[in-house]
């Protein structure tokens, strides 16, 4: 059986927290789009941890971790956050790379960076990690699958390949210095030699793990609103981050997923450029942003902070097709007067409560309505009953708004500081 821990946002909603709780009942946690570009903090027994390359579930020995075939890696990226991890306490060994996975190679970061400086102050806001021209490669068939490792001559040749194609670009478009196909086959030999015991068939692996009908967890990388489809293009990332690209990425059969649970803060964060409609500034803004230590987790780069946005929330349900909803951080908001929730946008005049393309989010204004804040501390609750009354009807009033059960509800980043709802 599978169920899917996905973003209902822009990311950073609290999917690594919620996988970690919910891998202690699972076999295996597959991350099913992206690479490193990614930060899921997960706060138990063992210590804080932000992942970056792994799935969530690395902090229990017995379960398999997966990063599926339509994901991407850097090779020393994912060897720095073993050696890493294992300094702060954790032994991580029971993962794996599908053979298919594509790697992030050193001149997707060059070519990123030379795109990200041309582009000014038309930048996409990138994590410069190299995500978008590794897989804009993989689509335009010039990606190098991590399972070439074990065909040398085979690997070499490519690489030549897909290199003097990318000196094209750096040399001629760019004018900056062309990029040396020996260098790039030496590092993928070098750190290959490490990476090759976790490079495996992923897909007969899962294949065994569903014929067995042990419990999986698919797990995405960033929120609904990031979808390279129907997210808010192009400030996207580069993979789909919706439940359904599991099924493509893994693959699994669509049929196997039977729960999918939506992440979603109990206020809005977004990092990067992009439209961001309920967007604070100043005062609250800062408030919550220290509260709920709102720095991303791969850049440190402070969050955009907004009143939750039930209109985005809404579409990030459809588009994951959630069956259930967690809100996490509903502690951050002790101590506000008063809470906004965007129930609409205004978008010249006209109003509308369904997401809109990208090019007229820069024209929306929030509709708001306004609900009672509340001041108790209630990072030890464990119960609905025990919230204060306020924090009742503001959770409940996101359950309406959305039309999604509510089943979690996280009053802090610990793996336990978690309400079940019944
Ligand atoms: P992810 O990318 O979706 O896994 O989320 P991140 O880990 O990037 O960001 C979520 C942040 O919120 C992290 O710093 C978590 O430790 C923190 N967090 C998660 N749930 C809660 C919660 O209920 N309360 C508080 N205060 N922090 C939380
Ligand atoms: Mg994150």
């Amino acid at each position: 059986m599978v169920t899917s821990v996905v973003g209902l946002n822009w990311g950073d909603e609290g999917k690594g927290r919620m996988v970690d709780y919910f891998a202690k009942q699972a076999d295996c946690v597959i991350r099913y789009q992206g690479g490193d570009n990614a930060g899921h903090t997960v706060v138990n027994d063992l210590g804080k941890f932000a992942f970056h390359n792994f799935p969530s579930g690395v902090c229990y020995p017995k379960v398999i971790n997966i990063i599926a075939s339509g994901s991407v890696v850097a090779p020393d990226s994912f060897l720095h956050e073993l050696a890493e991890v294992e300094k702060n306490g954790l032994k991580v060994e029971n993962i794996f790379i599908s053979d298919r996975a594509i790697f992030i190679m050193p001149y997707a970061k060059v070519l990123e960076k030379l795109e990200e400086q041309r582009l000014k102050d038309k930048k996409y806001g990138s994590t410069m990690s190299g995500i978008a021209p590794t897989y804009g490669y993989k689509y335009l068939k010039k990606g190098i699958q991590a399972g070439e490792l074990f065909y040398p001559e085979y690997l070499k040749e490519h690489i030549k390949d897909i290199v003097d194609y990318t000196n094209l670009l750096i040399e001629g478009g760019y004018n900056a210095p062309p990029i040396d196909s020996d260098k790039m086959y030496n590092y993928l030999i070098e750190t290959g030699e490490k990476l090759k015991p976790y490079i495996v068939n992923t897909k007969t692996m899962v294949d065994k793990l569903l014929d067995e009908g042990k419990n999986i967890i698919v797990e995405a990388q960033l929120g609904a609103l990031r979808d390279i489809t129907h997210g808010i293009y192009p400030y996207t990332t580069s993979s789909s981050t919706l439940s359904g690209y599991a099924c493509s990425s893994i693959p699994i059969p669509p049929s196997s997923i039977k729960n999918i649970v939506g992440i979603t803060k109990a206020y809005s964060t977004c990092v990067g450029e992009g439209p961001f409609t309920t967007e604070l500034f100043g005062e609250i803004a800062d408030e919550i942003r220290e509260i709920g230590h709102e720095y991303g987790a791969k850049t440190g780069r402070p969050r955009r902070i907004g009143y939750f946005d039930a209109v985005a929330t809404r579409y990030g349900c459809r588009l994951q097709g959630a069956t259930e909803m967690t809100v996490t951080c509903l502690d951050v908001l002790s101590g506000q007067k008063k809470l906004k929730i965007c129930t609409g946008y205004d978008i010249n005049g006209k109003i509308t409560e369904h997401f809109p393309i990208n090019c007229t989010l820069n024209d929306a204004k929030p509709v708001y309505i306004t609900l009672d804040g509340w001041d108790e501390d209630i990072t030890s609750a464990r119960t609905f009953e025990e919230l204060p009354i306020n924090a009742q009807i503001y959770i409940e009033k996101l359950h309406e708004l959305c039309g999604v059960k509510i089943s979690y509800v996280s009053v802090g980043p610990k793996r336990e500081a978690l309400i079940k709802m019944k």
